[in-house]
Order: structure tokens, then C-alpha cells, then sequence
């Protein structure tokens, strides 16, 4: 009875695994794309000619090696597979490949297939596998570069509001997606000049508040309490262990958006309510 929901969700899981290879290649090169943008942009403003370095997109040129620069072969760009096969290290030079790369890719795979066979082969199920994956890829972005681009939350917003609107996310009226959206934006614009206001310093940047207004149209207005208060105390105990390990950063910032992208992939598999449940509310 219930083999066919498993196989239509593990077609998905699978093909999760190659959408969470590409956003690999997303999270490594659109910081890279959009810094060579804004560079042109400014070279543009002062009359200064643009460097002419190579072309930089999503698909080319293809990935290579980072140490010793061998071409990635097909074979050796299967999600998973080809990591173990490799042992973990580039076929030419043994460097080590990040156990991130295998990790992203399961981790798609799986929210994937969760999306599937909690929602069906449906529109629901396709919807909220696009949402975990600009989820994924905007939390490690954010881990890494401390930006969140607007190429992925302002679409990220949009597609809610839409979803709401087609009535595809149950439980969520356009309404509420609507008032979710400007609520998290609002909400997290005043914090941030409150505490600009009152301490000189900013404590979150722009793409927080766009990814909190994207989650708002996800999951309405009312989900928007249980997820701040989520990541905010998983963003505070990281941060504070962060602080008294080796794990400090440069200037001791750690960015928000990763804890807002894991409270919102949180609401996404328990419900929003699950969040307050489990913090004892
Ligand atoms: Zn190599």
C-alpha cells in the first residue's frame, strides 16, 4: 500500500542528490559571480576598464581541482558515490575533498525525499523541495561569506506568496503568507536599528531580514515567533561556543542566516508549533 509514495519519494531523494551537487557548485561560485559583478559595476562608475578575466557562471568554466587543477571527469562527479570511490581525495594530486560536498548532496537528497513522500508527487511536494533548496544553499553561503544574495530571497519570497496563492501550501492562506512576509522583514528591520541605535554596531544585515520574510511567507505570520526563537537560541549557544573554542572568527562574527535557514527546514519537516513545543512553550 505504501510502496508507491516510498518510490515516488525516492525518486526524488535521488534526484535531490544531484540538485544538492549543484548547489556545491552554487554555494562555491555565486559569492564568487556576484563579488566579479559588483567589481565591474564600480570599475563601470569610476571609468576604469573591467579586468578581463575569464568567464565565470554556474556551468562553466568546469569544476577542477582546487590544489592541483585536474578536470573533474563525469565519473568522478556522482553525488556520493564518487566520493567514496575516491576515498575522499582528487584522483591526481590525493588532496583531500571536503566531507561537505558528500554532506550537501545527502542532505538535499534527503530533505527531498521527505518533501515527496510527505506531500505526494504533487505541486505541495515540488514546492517544498525548492524551498530546501534554496534553504541549503543560502545558509552555507551565509556560513561561509556572511551574505545571503537576493538572487536567492527575493525569489525565495516571491515563490511563497505564489504557493499560498495557488493554494498549494496547505494550511497557509495567501493572507497569512502575505502578512508573513512583512512581518519578518518589519520585525527584524527594527531590531536591527533598535540595536544600531543603541549600541553604534549592526548586528544582522539586509539578507537577514529577506530570508525572515521569505520563511514568513512559507509558513504565515503566526509561525514567525516559534522560528526567530529557535534560531535564536541555537544561534547563541553555537555562537558562544564558537567564542571559547578555536572556532572564532575573523572579528567574531557569526552570521544569522544559517540558524534562520535551520529553523525554517525545522518548521518545514515538525510544523512551526513542533518549535515551541520542543524549547518547553
Ligand atoms: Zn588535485
Amino acid at each position: 500500500m505504501l510502496v508507491s509514495p516510498l518510490i515516488d519519494a525516492g525518486i526524488a531523494g535521488v534526484f535531490g542528490l544531484a540538485i544538492g551537487s549543484f548547489l556545491n557548485v552554487v554555494i562555491y561560485r555565486l559569492p564568487q559571480i556576484l563579488e566579479r559583478q559588483w567589481a565591474a559595476e564600480c570599475a563601470e562608475m569610476a571609468g576604469k576598464p573591467a579586468d578581463d578575466s575569464p568567464e565565470l557562471t554556474l556551468a562553466r568554466p568546469r569544476s577542477r581541482c582546487r590544489q592541483c587543477g585536474h578536470l573533474i571527469r563525469w565519473y568522478e562527479n556522482v553525488p556520493v558515490l564518487s566520493y567514496l570511490m575516491l576515498r575522499g581525495k582528487c584522483s591526481a594530486c590525493s588532496t583531500p575533498i571536503g566531507l561537505r560536498y558528500p554532506l550537501v548532496e545527502l542532505a538535499t537528497g534527503a530533505l527531498f525525499f521527505f518533501s515527496v513522500y510527505h506531500w505526494g508527487a504533487t505541486p505541495a511536494g515540488a514546492a517544498w523541495c525548492g524551498f530546501s533548496a534554496a534553504i541549503v544553499a543560502l545558509a552555507l553561503i551565509d556560513w561561509d561569506t556572511t551574505l545571503l544574495p537576493d538572487d536567492i530571497t527575493l525569489p525565495l519570497v516571491w515563490a511563497g506568496l505564489i504557493v499560498a496563492a495557488l493554494r498549494w501550501n496547505a494550511g497557509v492562506s495567501l493572507t497569512q503568507a502575505l502578512w508573513g512576509a512583512v512581518a519578518g522583514y518589519m520585525s527584524l528591520w527594527l531590531v536591527y536599528k533598535a540595536f544600531k541605535l543603541l549600541t553604534g554596531k549592526e548586528g544582522m544585515g539586509y539578507g537577514d531580514f529577506k530570508l525572515f520574510a521569505a520563511l514568513g511567507a512559507w509558513f504565515g505570520w503566526q509561525a514567525l515567533v516559534p522560528i526567530i526563537l529557535m534560531a535564536s537560541i541555537i544561534g547563541a549557544v553555537v555562537g558562544i561556543a564558537m567564542k571559547f573554542s578555536s572556532g572564532l572568527r575573523e572579528g567574531g562574527y557569526v552570521p544569522f542566516g544559517p540558524f534562520l535557514a535551520g529553523a525554517g527546514l525545522t518548521a518545514m519537516i515538525f510544523g512551526p508549533a513542533s518549535i515551541l513545543s520542543a524549547i518547553g512553550l
